[in-house]
């Protein structure tokens, strides 16, 4: 069997921000050719006891880490038991979230921190008005910076993630100096990839290989400058071709192949093992390199 380190799940099929360039799928597309589609639930969102299944499936299989991801997963009013179900197990809990619920509802981001391994919050412009811009949601910037100041009383690692795209690609190198002074373990700049509501949009965010590896660069230059000591990585369309193995909120797994979901089965009618056998997309050396080396 192949071997996986990290299993990612897309919570929600709904968000409480618009991006136009994300990525997530949130409504299956009406033909997926996956396995169980045409059942009665194949377009439902796992349930509470559905999650703690694919969860239990990503530990028996030998995965280490297991992220939640948007639409933020906080809207879901089960994922603090879902996060301490995958931390009591052993996994690494990697939690994505955009922060507009995490920096409002009280006692949550107190309640959840024992058991989360590394949050993952988004910058992507360094000031609020381009924040705000790409996020589509006024306020945005400040609620992200809360929870990241507030990150700093907790033991979980920090890791910033930047959508890189023709709009904010100027502003993105002076993120640097506003993380500069806070607890970040890990900034990543990745390529904007034009699937789900990105697809609609990618006249507007595309960023050729060339302006995006600048922008890196850049970024990598200024973060020199102010001395910030966290790693910057970077992630190209190609160089996440076929490394992840995502399941959408309706627990149906895909390998994201550049602007293609290429989608594999049901967790509801598959185990996770048959779809890792079936995902003839999903290069294991590739995914390993990735995320453990
Ligand atoms: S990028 Fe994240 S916060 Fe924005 S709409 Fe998509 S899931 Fe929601």
């Amino acid at each position: 069997m192949k071997d996986i380190y990290r299993i990612n799940w897309e919570t929600n099929p709904t968000c409480n921000e618009d991006c136009t360039f994300c990525f997530a799928t949130f409504n299956l597309p009406r033909e997926t050719g996956a396995v169980g589609e045409g059942t009665e639930n194949f377009r439902s969102p796992l349930n509470t006891l559905e999650a703690k299944m694919l969860i239990d499936s990503a530990h028996e299989i030998g995965a280490k880490e297991f992220l939640f991801g948007g639409g933020d997963p906080f809207i879901r009013k089960d994922m603090p038991d879902l996060i301490g179900y995958a931390d009591e197990l052993g996994l690494k809990t990697i939690v994505d979230t955009n922060c507009l619920i995490l920096a409002t509802r009280e006692g949550l981001l107190e309640a959840v921190a024992p058991h989360i391994g590394r949050i993952g919050i988004p910058f992507d412009g360094s000031d609020p008005k381009t924040n705000d811009y790409m996020r589509s949601k006024q306020g945005a910037y400040r609620k992200q910076l809360k929870v990241l100041r507030a990150s700093e009383s907790y033991d979980y690692e920090v890791k910033v993630n930047t959508i890189v795209t023709k709009q904010n690609a100027k502003s993105i190198p002076d993120i640097a100096r506003l993380l500069a002074d806070s607890k970040v373990d890990r900034w990543s700049l990745d390529q904007f990839i034009p699937q789900g509501r990105g697809e609609t949009n990618a006249r507007k965010y595309s960023i050729d290989d060339s302006d995006y590896f600048a922008v890196v660069e850049a970024a990598k230059e200024v973060a020199a400058q102010v001395g910030a000591t966290f790693e910057i990585s970077g992630g190209d369309i190609e160089t996440k071709t076929g490394t992840v193995l995502m399941f959408s909120p309706q627990g149906v797994a895909y390998i994201p192949d550049c602007s293609d979901k290429l989608y594999i089965g049901s967790i509801r009618y598959m185990t996770l093992r048959k779809i890792l056998q079936a995902a003839t997309h999903f290069d294991a050396g590739k995914h390993m390199r990735r995320y453990v080396e």
